[in-house]
């Protein structure tokens, strides 16, 4: 039997690419829809074969607390309303399985984090690199100590976002411009791959004044990350530039990149080292891989057996407070140092 979703929000990221993975799961099915348009919603409900009794508003998006074929929720709304959203489903009864950013500060992370505990439900974030083929290729290397000692990891991930009424540039729906929307694959990308936490952040925001899309949220971010073995991380993550999305990760022994990396399919991974003493770099090719699935599936499973999921609320609470620390540096200037979590990030 196939765990049973409500999917919440239907904008791009749902309709576009879960509600296809939902499709192609084998744990994993769409039991309701939560919209508060009805008629958009009506039209994907005969789609995927969802009865109209199991199409919900914001409203009366607590009734699913009796709609017993819908054990988790996914929640994929503005950032803004993630929080108030974990929490009804989880007083509702329902697990969560919740898009990125987990929210826009660290306390609401905190709500959302007890909210689950108290109801006994599971949370999972939705950091689908983490169930990406490429990355774990990456991450077995990095334990099986392929790339020697970790030295430095450098990241970009830029896009270039047009309409500027849109939520993503409205401070109080997004968080923040970038930095928790695309630049937390950065920062959470050198936190999974390394397997440590950064105790001092430096951050550093700009934004064209005159640039309408840039009133309230930041245009670009740069920010280094120092880790307790002496790794560190470079980022930068902007709204203005071009598709750019690459990671490199630099060990004594080797490096290796990707480039793409984030992106939803394509992602091309290339291991730079010594062969029979001559530098070479060669790309390694997976077989394609459907990391929307690996995530819905992995998040199932974990209801199936109740078991902690491998990217917990903790997870998205600790990007949380290191994305509050690049703020507070990039307004005052100076380095923030950051205390290691005080609980464990990861699930198994
Ligand atoms: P979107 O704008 O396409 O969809 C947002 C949905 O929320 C729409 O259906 C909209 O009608 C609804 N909504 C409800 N109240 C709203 C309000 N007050 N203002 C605006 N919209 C409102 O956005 P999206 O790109 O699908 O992003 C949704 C969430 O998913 C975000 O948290 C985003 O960070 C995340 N996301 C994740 C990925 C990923 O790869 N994991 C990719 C894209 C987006």
């Amino acid at each position: 039997e196939r765990v049973g979703f409500a999917v919440v929000g239907l904008g791009r990221i749902a309709v576009n690419e879960m509600l296809p993975a939902f499709a192609r799961s084998k744990h994993a099915r769409v039991t309701s829809l939560v919209s508060g348009d009805r008629d958009k919603a009506l039209k994907i409900a005969r789609q995927y074969g969802i009865p109209e009794q199991a199409v919900f508003d914001y409203r009366d998006h607590d009734r699913l607390a009796d709609h017993k074929a819908t054990q988790a929720v996914y929640i994929a709304l503005p950032n803004s309303m993630h929080a108030e959203y974990t929490v009804r489903a989880a007083q509702a009864g329902k697990h969560v399985f919740c898009e990125k950013p987990m929210a826009n500060s660290v306390a609401e992370c905190q709500q959302m984090i007890d909210a689950c505990a108290k109801a006994q439900r599971l949370l999972m974030i939705a950091y689908r690199s983490q169930y990406e083929a490429n990355d774990r290729a990456i991450l077995k290397m990095v334990r099986a100590r392929r790339l020697g000692t970790l030295r430095e990891f450098i990241s970009s991930n830029c896009q270039n976002q047009g309409d500027p009424d849109q939520w993503r540039h409205k401070k109080a729906l997004a968080g923040g411009g970038p930095l928790p929307d695309v630049g937390i694959y950065c920062l959470n990308a050198a936190r999974f791959l390394s397997g440590e936490e950064p105790v001092e952040v430096i951050g550093h925001t700009w934004a064209n004044p005159n640039d309408p899309r840039f009133r309230e949220i930041e245009e670009a971010v740069h920010f280094i990350l120092r880790f307790p073995s002496g790794f560190t991380a470079t980022c930068t993550s902007s709204y203005s530039g071009h598709n750019a999305k690459f990671l490199r990760l630099i060990g004594s022994e080797a490096w290796v990149e990707l480039d793409p990396a984030y992106s939803y399919s394509g992602i091309r991974l290339r291991v730079g080292r010594l062969v029979d003493g001559k530098d070479s770099v060669q790309e390694i090719a997976l077989e394609s891989d459907d990391q929307f699935v690996k995530e819905l599936d992995h998040m199932a499973q974990c209801v199936k057996a109740n078991r902690r999921p491998h990217t917990p609320g903790e997870e998205g609470l600790q990007d949380m407070r290191v994305i509050e620390a690049i703020y507070q540096s990039a307004r005052e200037g100076r380095p923030v140092t950051l205390a290691p979590p005080a609980f464990s990030v990861r699930g198994p």
